[in-house]
């Protein structure tokens, strides 16, 4: 049921060569940028029924993401579901909560979505957030999955449109540190070292 690849990811200008800091604080020759990816509605829309295409057995009744990187594609799957919600998570004082009036019934089936999921960490904040105000996570989703694991969320059904083992280092043992190569922090200007 569809699939995206590295291609077209470089086709979108979304997969960036160099060095990179991730939020990991480990180094990466490689970095998907998937709001590049998403920057055209039209491909944003296309990932979105086709995660909505494999998660649908799931029987979700609401979308959650994380903002922001969540947003717009949590936004797309809801829509391909049809008649499904969309809510986002956003962080207060650092705490992963649900705001602006969104409201979980008891028992609702929640179906949550990311951008990438490196090493699950925000999904899971968002399954927590979900699960304490009475909602029962029955899936997860994500564009891209560079968590080196196939299902992070195991026993849970988890897919993802791309998975990539993109070579990561501690810093001390980055090769690209080692050649004097600039680092980058994604989205941000090169850091001096
Ligand atoms: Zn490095």
């Amino acid at each position: 049921m569809g699939g995206i690849t590295l291609d077209d990811m470089t086709a979108a200008g979304a997969l960036l060569e160099g060095h990179f800091k991730l939020s990991s604080g480990r180094h990466s020759s490689r970095y998907l940028q998937c709001a590049l990816y998403l920057a055209d509605p039209a491909r944003a829309e296309a990932a979105g029924r086709q995660l909505a295409a494999r998660l649908e057995n799931a029987g979700a009744q609401l979308v959650v993401a994380p903002a922001l990187g969540g947003v717009i594609i949590g936004h797309e799957v809801a829509r391909a579901l049809e008649d499904v919600p969309f809510y986002f998570t956003e962080r207060s004082d650092g705490e992963m909560a649900l705001r602006r009036g969104f409201e979980v019934q008891p028992g609702c089936r929640v179906l949550v979505v990311e951008d990438v999921v490196t090493t699950g960490g925000s999904t899971r904040e968002v399954m927590d957030v979900v699960t304490r105000r009475g909602g029962v996570v029955v899936a997860a989703g994500a564009i891209v999955n560079r968590s080196g694991v196939e299902n992070p969320f195991a026993p849970l059904p988890f897919t993802a449109l791309l998975t990539v083992d993109v070579p990561n280092w501690a810093p001390d043992a980055c090769p690209l540190c080692a050649s004097g190569v600039p680092l980058t922090k994604p989205g941000s200007r090169p850091e001096k070292q």
